[in-house]
């Protein structure tokens, strides 16, 4: 399919500023052509209006788990421990492959409606998301959850996420790729972490884990273990391959130069992480240091929504409360967060992740015409600062569309709502 968005304000990456009106061609998979003021022709599918709109690079999830949708609003305002403990992981135990699959389509709806295009998600059933992704046209780097404190259940664990990496990475035209994830340091032991590691550069995926979540689960570790838990997988040699760490709160001024020696990437969740009340991310101190820092929303669950729009104003926000600086992670560098750093992230940052000529045409249309976006002084401010998930008109993914003029073309949301409401019943 070929299709034309004319005469768009457009951001091909964020650190380039607006081109504030131009034409761009998308040919099958590919952004073929972007010109600066307009006049591409003829021979197209499809032509999309761009006016009063902007197009700017899909949003990247880069740390959640989607089927958590079926525990938003199911217990909150509690402690990450006593949420875990005492809440999520009885209820774990009860849930169903169907129920992992509605979920799944619920948050992707979602997350399609909030302008994100790809996402990595660590979850079980994990059959059942990826059969989800694949129906709902998104991106997705996908995980089994490996948890596994002692050697006896590694050996099953383990198998179970390798069968899914073998299964799955590649699928949906390439759109599906698989990673390896054990849950986090405190949840597996260190013969896991080798093993993983080791079977991650065997199949050449990357491991997505949790990391330095909240200062109780970090001191403990320490008192434990006598390093902290980035120094411990290190040692482990974990770090020899590419690792996504969600969270990263709570890291000294060592673990961070241990994620920049190895080119990990940390996965900021402002949303989780002040809803249960963790900490703030040193995002800013990160960044200058040479991580690469993306940003994602966590589950439902802890975070509420899987709205990306909303993580990165918080994340620009947040930044500056850390920092003690208004200048820390301004607009144009929250919105690489969001986007081309996600796609880094994620291992595939030369294939998509920005708006160019032969990369995969993966893009959001954001309607500027709302009265919260006037008078339009700065395009990417406005994105970051004032527009919201309702001003996302158009998402396309590998040139394909998934949202337009607001509605949805792959999912049929309110038959998804029916059915995870009757589910849900069984959740109390
Ligand atoms: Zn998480």
């Amino acid at each position: 399919m070929r299709i034309l968005i004319r005469g768009a304000a457009v951001i091909r990456r964020p650190e380039e500023g607006v081109i504030p009106k131009a034409d761009v061609a998308i040919e099958g998979r590919r952004y073929a052509a972007v010109v600066e003021g307009g006049g591409i022709e003829g021979g197209f599918d499809r032509v999309i209006d761009g006016e009063g709109k902007l197009l700017i690079p899909g949003l990247v999830n880069a740390h959640t788990h989607l089927a958590m949708t079926l525990f938003r609003g199911f217990a909150d305002d509690l402690p990450l421990m006593s949420w875990l403990e005492d809440r999520i992981w009885p209820a774990e135990k009860e849930l169903t492959a169907q129920d992992v699959y509605w979920f799944s389509l619920l948050g992707l709806g979602e997350m399609i409606r909030s302008g994100t295009t790809a996402f990595a998600d660590m979850y079980f059933f994990m059959e059942e998301v990826a059969a989800a992704v694949e129906e709902a046209g998104l991106r997705a780097l996908l995980s089994y959850g490996i948890i596994a404190p002692t050697p006896a259940q590694a050996e099953s664990e383990l198998k179970r996420a390798e069968g899914f990496v073998r299964g799955w990475d590649g699928r949906a035209e390439g759109r599906i790729r698989a990673a390896l994830s054990p849950h986090a340091p405190y949840t597996c032991g260190p013969e896991v972490w080798k093993e993983a590691a080791a079977l991650a550069k065997e199949l050449r995926v990357p491991i997505h884990t949790h990391l330095a979540e909240t200062k109780e689960e970090v001191d403990r570790f320490v008192a434990e273990h006598g390093k902290t838990p980035a120094l411990w997988l290190e040692e482990l040699g974990v770090f020899a391959v590419p690792v996504i760490a969600a969270h990263c709160v709570h890291l000294s001024e060592k673990d961070m130069e241990i994620l920049a020696a190895h080119s990990a990437s940390a996965v900021h969740c402002p949303s989780s992480n002040a809803k249960l009340a963790c900490g703030i991310a040193p995002v800013a101190e990160l960044l200058s240091l040479g991580v690469n820092v993306a940003l994602g929303t966590d589950g439902a669950g802890s975070a509420g929504d899987l709205d990306m729009m909303e993580e990165m104003r918080l994340a620009a926000l947040f930044a500056k409360l850390k920092a003690g600086d208004p200048e820390a992670l301004p607009a144009p560098q929250a919105l690489a967060v969001a986007t081309w750093r996600g796609a880094q992230a994620l291992g595939q940052g030369k294939e998509w992740g920005t708006i160019e000529e032969g990369r995969r045409a993966d893009g959001v249309l954001v309607s500027l015409k709302g009265a919260h976006l006037c008078p339009g002084h700065s395009p990417i401010s406005d994105l970051v600062y004032a527009a919201h998930a309702s001003d996302v008109v158009g998402v396309f993914v590998d040139g394909r569309p998934l949202l337009l003029d607001g509605e949805l073309l792959t999912l049929d949301e309110e038959a998804v709502k029916a059915k995870c409401r009757e589910l849900a019943r069984r959740f109390r």
